[in-house]
């Protein structure tokens, strides 16, 4: 076996090198001012009420968060961004980016509809083998949300509780939900004949028990001779770790092959706010340790069983992302084992991606695209995490400035 590459992700110009100096002056200017809290705060507060307002923003939005971190309003535009990844082998994963929509049955028919349409159109490129979709896109968050409450009510595994509750619902319920399963499994089917990938974000855990169920439902399906869906564990849980290992025993069982993306988890305050608030005890772990420390022990247990896991290393966490690479080297497999998947979001951590890739492993950018008010909430997220987590915006900064002063020296 040839000697493992040695990976480092201090490299700027492999990081940088798809940027001009005039967009990495740009995110140099974006990134200083979501370092300001204050501002990152009355921004999230008065962008979405300026959208619904129709005062005239969206230019100066498009121009600057939006370029950063979607690809484009529509497939066209995001086309071009995917290309330019090409070029350096890294690889994207398409996120049609409508989340939690109260447009109705039609507009959640109209959601499958671009999902589908998504999936025909990545399998026709060289490098997007994957694409994401949000069950809020296509469902009623409060039916979710019901038929969540209602698996409370009953004992034993996630399948019999889910079952249980979707049992009780009212006929008119029970056939919205018949509904969503069928969008569901549109999407999965047409993945499955187009030999693209399926993720499943993960979303808030009031909403997360009949997502997983699905999850589960469409991997029995479809994952028998490959992976072709992935479900999302967010370790800033304190019982995703066993959840990871109960989906295991569960692909074990029926015979299929068990997709895992593993991210740390997007909606840390909302979740502890609405324990507090609802006075139950909180699911979020008790500090950052032990998210890290479940995290790589996610990493463990799937590269320990990666033979029947298709894995997905979905975070910008430098330890996190070398520790999968030496955990595949100490058992002597190779960096692009067809089971393994490292992935970014787009305008983060290009210094991981691009050295990942530069190294082997098969990696990609999350490119989230769709109109600019559906992405919004997308967008306040990106914000608030690059101002909340300890760090990011620091590293980012600190990454660019480091490539625009080797540039300019040279
Ligand atoms: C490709 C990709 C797909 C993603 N898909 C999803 C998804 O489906 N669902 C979703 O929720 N998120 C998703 N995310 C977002 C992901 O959850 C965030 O990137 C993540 O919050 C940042 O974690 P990190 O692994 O990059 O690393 P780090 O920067 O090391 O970790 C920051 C994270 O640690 C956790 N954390 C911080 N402080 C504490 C604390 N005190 N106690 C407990 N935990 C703490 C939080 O989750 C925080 O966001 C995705 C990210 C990527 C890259």
């Amino acid at each position: 076996m040839e000697p493992a590459p040695t990976i480092s992700f201090d490299n700027t110009e492999v990081a940088f090198q798809y940027k001009t100096d005039k967009q990495l002056k740009k995110a140099r200017f974006l990134f200083s001012a979501m370092g300001k809290s204050w501002l990152v705060k009355m921004g999230t507060r008065l962008t979405p009420w300026s959208i619904r307002a129709g005062l005239p923003v969206k230019g100066i939005i498009k121009d600057t968060i939006f370029a950063q971190f979607v690809g484009g309003e529509t497939l066209d535009e995001t086309a071009i961004v995917a290309k330019k990844m090409g070029e350096y082998n890294v690889k994207v994963v398409l996120d049609y980016g409508v989340e939690g929509g109260d447009d109705g049955e039609k507009g959640f028919d109209n959601s499958t509809e671009e999902f589908i349409r998504v999936i025909e159109y990545a399998a026709t490129q060289p490098n997007i083998p994957l694409m994401s979709v949000k069950v809020t896109g296509f469902t009623r968050f409060a039916l979710l949300e019901k038929i969540d409450a209602m698996m409370d009510e009953y004992e034993g595994t996630l399948m019999k509780k889910f079952l249980n509750a979707v049992d009780s619902l009212a006929n008119e319920e029970k056939e919205e939900w018949h509904r969503v399963r069928h969008r569901m499994m549109r999407i999965c089917e047409t993945a499955a004949e187009k030999k693209v990938g399926v993720l499943i974000d993960a979303e808030e855990t009031w909403i997360q028990d009949p997502v997983d169920a699905l999850a589960i439902l469409m991997m029995d399906t479809f994952n028998k001779d490959r992976c072709v869906v992935y479900n999302t564990t967010q370790h800033y849980r304190h019982d995703r770790l066993q959840f990871l290992k109960d989906s295991y025993a569960a692909a074990v069982e029926r015979n299929f092959i068990l997709g895992a993306k593993l991210v740390r988890g997007a909606y840390m305050e909302k979740e502890r706010r609405r324990a507090v608030e609802k006075n139950y005890p909180s699911p979020i772990q008790p500090d950052k340790e032990s998210c890290d420390r479940d995290y790589n022990a996610g990493l463990e247990f799937c590269i320990a069983h990666i033979e029947r896991i298709g894995l997905i290393v979905a975070s910008h966490n430098e330890y996190s992302n070398l520790y999968a690479t030496q955990l595949l080297q100490k058992r002597e497999l190779p960096l692009d084992h067809p089971h393994i998947h490292w992935s970014q979001l787009y305008g983060m951590s290009d210094n991981i991606t691009f050295n990942l890739a530069q190294a082997g492993c098969s990696v990609s950018k999350y490119l989230p695209f769709g109109p600019l008010k559906d992405v919004i909430p997308y967008l306040m997220r990106r914000a608030q995490e690059n101002t909340s987590v300890k760090g990011q915006t620091g590293r980012e900064l600190g990454l660019i400035k480091k490539e625009l002063d080797r540039r300019h020296s040279s």
